[in-house]
This record gives structure tokens, C-alpha cells and sequence, in this order.
């Protein structure tokens, strides 16, 4: 099947089966403020169920971590307490396992414009830096452009080397800041099939998942459009069938999640057996690349740190004179 072909499959497939309820971009010239309140005085926290005077609502509180580049989409659903557990707990193992996606596709810090990626175990001999327009990497290997050279040519793709593992986290906790993100931006008519979701968020059920599908989808050369692209996504489905009632999807820059809501009342009973994932929000034309997917387990519970293969396409080299090497 052509890329093509594949692209327009799938995307027949989600516009038969699936509705879009939510769609909100991380940049927009308006905030997105997500409220289920009419009143102030009827304003309550979507996770814990506690209104003023108990709790407060101080804190700006993203539906989507900052971290990913979210600077639009605000719950007023959150109180601080909810908003400080989610920040220091699961959304921390997210940041975690996302730190060199970011560092790549170039999404800032929380606060500052840079955001840094170290080879920590190595005494920083991969070091990546970007800020806005720029990614600079520094590699401990080769020490010269003609060490690539492959029969008096630089090869088509360059595989970045080093020690590209993740810092250590837990993938369920990192699944579980996704399922955090799609509580928040659920529209309050589907409330009543995310409270199981919001209980396991908020760590009022113990659950031990075998298997916890990613679908993960990268796109090379995102920053031409920089973040336009990114924006989170919660599919309903039309009717009874074998796919999972919600799905969500967060888009920052090049990368995508998607996962399927767990404990939907909608999904009970049945076996999910047919997992798609969404066809890409860049054409198949797309100059750079095309998009490729693949799904991860994040039921682990214990701290790991995932191994990611990293190549860039070689679009032009310059010969720079790096400062000589102190002799110590
Ligand atoms: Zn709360």
C-alpha cells in the first residue's frame, strides 16, 4: 500500500467510525479557559469533587503540561492541590520520558526559551541545545565531518550517537499524565464515561494494566511549521464496534501519542480489538518525510529509561575550525 493509499485509508476509517469532540491547539491567539461551572460559586475540581472553601483555584492550571508547549488550553476544572499532585507525579514521569522528543523539535522550557537534552551518564559528551529556530548538537563522536564520509560521500541519513536513553520514570505514570490530559479536556456530556479514568488519575484505584498501548507517530521536519502542528484531539465513536470508545491524541511539533481512554463504561465487556492510528495531520506529500507509527506498551510500573534511535537527513555541511583542544 502506497503512503498514499494508507493515509487515505485510515483517515476513511476515522471520519466513518470515530467524531471529533475536542480539538484545541497549544497557540492560540485566545485562551482556551475549560469550565463545567456556570457560576463561580458552583466551580468545582473535576478530579477531586471539592469546591471553595476546601480547595482553591489560585494556580493557572494547564489541561495539557506547559512542558509540551501548551500555552492556550487552561482548566478551570483543576484545583491547586489536584493541580500540584498531577505536577509533581504523573506529568513529571511524562516530562521525563519526553525530554529528548522536546530538546529536538525544539519546545521550549517552562521557564526560559532553551531547553537543554545531557548525556548524564557520560559526562555530557552528547550535550543538545535548542532554542527557537535552533537545535545544535554537540557529539562525542565523529570528531570531523570526513569520519561519515562513505566512499567520498556524506550519506543520506546521519545516525545521531550517544547515549540517547530517557531519564528514568515509570511508563504508567507517564501514561497516566496522557489519561490526565484527556480528562481535562473531555466535554462535560462525556463525563459520566471518564470517572473511572479520573478516580485511576487521581490514585483512588489500583489497577495493574498487562499491556497499555501508545501509538506513537513521528514526523520528520515539523519545524517548518513549528508549533502549528501541535494540539490535542479526543475521538468519540458513532456506534457499537470493536474499537475503543475515546481515543486521545496529543500533537507537540513532530510527535504524537494517542491512547484509548481506559475503564470507559461504553468499552465494557468487550475485547478492544481494533487499534488504528489516526492518519497524520501532515499530508503524505509532505516534503520532509513521511510519518511513521508504531505502538508502545507503558504498563510498566517500575523506572526505566527507553532507548531512542535518532538519524537526521543531511542537508548541507560546513567546515567550521573548533578551538583547539587544551593539553592538560
Ligand atoms: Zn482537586
Amino acid at each position: 500500500m502506497s503512503v498514499q493509499e494508507d493515509h487515505e485509508r485510515r483517515e476513511a476509517y476515522f471520519t466513518s467510525r470515530y467524531l471529533k469532540i475536542a480539538e484545541h491547539w497549544f497557540h492560540n491567539n485566545n485562551r482556551v479557559e475549560l469550565r463545567d461551572h456556570e457560576t463561580e460559586v458552583n466551580r468545582l475540581c473535576r478530579f477531586c469533587g471539592r469546591g471553595r472553601p476546601e480547595v482553591q483555584f489560585r494556580k493557572l492550571a494547564h489541561a495539557v503540561s506547559d512542558f509540551l508547549g501548551n500555552r492556550s488550553i487552561i482548566s478551570m476544572n483543576e484545583c491547586d492541590e489536584c493541580n500540584v499532585f498531577f505536577g509533581d507525579g504523573c506529568e513529571d514521569h511524562l516530562s521525563k520520558a519526553t525530554m529528548l522528543h522536546r530538546t529536538l523539535a525544539g519546545i521550549p522550557r517552562k521557564h526560559g526559551v532553551e531547553s537543554t537534552f545531557k548525556d548524564r551518564m557520560h559526562d555530557e559528551k552528547l550535550r543538545i541545545d535548542s532554542k527557537p529556530g535552533a537545535v545544535n548538537i554537540r557529539v562525542p563522536e565523529p570528531n570531523s565531518v570526513n569520519d561519515l564520509v562513505v566512499d567520498g560521500e556524506l550519506p543520506e541519513t546521519i545516525p545521531l550517537r550517544g547515549d540517547l536513553r530517557s531519564q528514568p520514570h515509570s511508563p504508567i505514570e507517564a501514561a497516566r499524565a496522557l489519561v490526565k490530559f484527556a480528562c481535562s479536556i473531555c466535554p462535560k456530556g462525556e463525563l459520566s464515561q471518564i470517572q473511572c479514568a479520573i478516580e485511576w488519575v487521581r490514585g483512588g484505584r489500583e489497577v495493574r494494566f498487562s499491556q497499555f498501548p501508545v501509538g506513537f507517530a513521528f514526523t520528520p521536519g515539523a519545524e517548518a511549521i513549528g508549533e502549528k502542528a501541535s494540539h490535542v484531539m479526543l475521538l468519540l465513536r458513532r456506534d457499537d464496534g470493536p474499537e475503543p470508545y475515546l481515543w486521545f491524541l496529543v500533537q507537540f511539533r513532530n510527535f504524537r501519542f494517542q491512547i484509548p481512554l481506559p475503564f470507559c463504561p461504553a468499552d465494557d465487556g468487550v475485547a478492544r480489538s481494533r487499534m488504528e492510528h489516526f492518519q497524520s495531520l501532515f499530508p503524505p506529500s509532505w516534503p520532509r518525510g513521511e510519518t511513521t507509527f508504531r505502538w508502545l506498551n507503558w504498563s510498566g510500573t517500575e523506572k526505566v529509561r527507553t532507548s531512542w534511535n535518532v538519524s537526521h537527513h543531511c542537508v548541507e555541511s560546513i567546515s567550521i575550525t573548533r578551538p583547539a583542544d587544551r593539553v592538560s
